[in-house]
């Protein structure tokens, strides 16, 4: 799931050190991570459409299909969706904990993917419990969905943070209460590409929110007022809020200070702990027992 176009620089900053495309897919996709809120990206999916104004500058669209055609790369099939089992037990490699942005290239609820794979994503996220992991939509009618059929015991909680992209009031506001009628240990909104005035928010039931403005060529404005009116009603309601950038063509410029200062807000959650090696294994077994994959061959 894209928020809008986090991705800029990446590519230029893989190309810096001569890393072959194949490496500087790799680089993006997994340990590692430029996006300020999170540590590492994990896509078991790839691909996705376009459902509302979001979208409109997807870099991981014009990501993915600058590699269509090309024999081997993971993209190879460019935004076309994809599920990629070979990447869902991918955390279970991953010793020390981390907060994981699942899908960052995708949407895990797209249409196209079926329950029994989100199923298998879900119970590596619950078995691998060592990480914190951050599920964005902008389907979150679905994800209620799949909470309601697959329940509570798989979905909710403290270390699988679910979250919805609220980007304008016709398409953005309305996924609010869906979203807060999902189980969840800790529900969040990406208000980004922020693109109007949001006007008065109900928080009730979500514990995070992130906002950020559109960067990159053709990046829509966005106004002070806008993002201070948000993180007041963040202050009002008790809600951690993190700004993440004010974007524009040259995002750097801009930075990502509001009123003279950073805010780099995060849910109050229980820090993480490594698993000991015999207890990985364990696990791993159990989570190759119940999706029915081999995950980390
Ligand atoms: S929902 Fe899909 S098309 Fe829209 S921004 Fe996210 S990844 Fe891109």
């Amino acid at each position: 799931m894209s928020t809008g176009r986090l991705f800029t620089l990446m590519p230029c900053a893989s190309r810096k050190l001569g890393r072959s495309p194949k490496v500087q897919e790799e680089d993006r996709m997994s340990d590692g991570s430029l996006i300020e809120w999170t540590d590492a990206t994990w896509n078991p999916v790839r691909g996705c459409t376009k459902v509302s104004p979001g979208c409109k500058h997807c870099y991981a669209q014009t990501f993915a299909e600058r590699w269509r055609g090309i024999p081997g790369h993971p993209y190879e099939f460019g935004f076309d969706l994809r599920l990629v089992e070979e990447h869902v037990g991918d955390p279970l490699k991953w010793i020390k904990p981390r907060r994981i942005f699942v899908n960052s290239m995708s949407d895990l609820f797209h249409e196209e993917v079926p329950f029994e794979f989100i199923e298998k994503v879900f119970r590596v996220m619950k078995t691998a419990n060592w990480h914190t992991y951050q599920v964005l939509t902008k389907r979150p009618e679905r994800m209620r969905e799949f909470a309601k059929e697959f329940g509570k015991k798989l979905v909710e909680h403290p270390h699988i943070w679910l979250g919805t992209s609220v980007e304008d009031q016709k398409y953005g506001l309305p996924r609010i209460p869906v979203l807060r009628a999902v189980p969840a240990g800790v529900r969040f909104l990406s208000i980004e590409p922020l693109l109007e005035d949001l006007g008065e928010m109900n928080l009730e039931g979500i514990q995070w929110v992130i906002v950020g403005g559109e960067s990159g060529l053709g990046a829509r404005p966005l106004a002070k007022e806008w993002v201070v009116s948000i993180r007041n009603q963040c202050r009002a309601q008790r809600v951690p809020f993190f700004f993440k950038q004010w974007g524009g063509v040259r995002k750097k410029v801009l930075g990502r200070e509001l009123d003279g200062r950073t805010y780099d807000e995060f849910p109050l959650v229980a820090p993480q702990v490594a698993p000991t090696q015999r207890e990985r294994a364990r696990r791993i077994g159990e989570a190759e027992r119940a999706t029915g994959l081999s995950l980390v061959a």
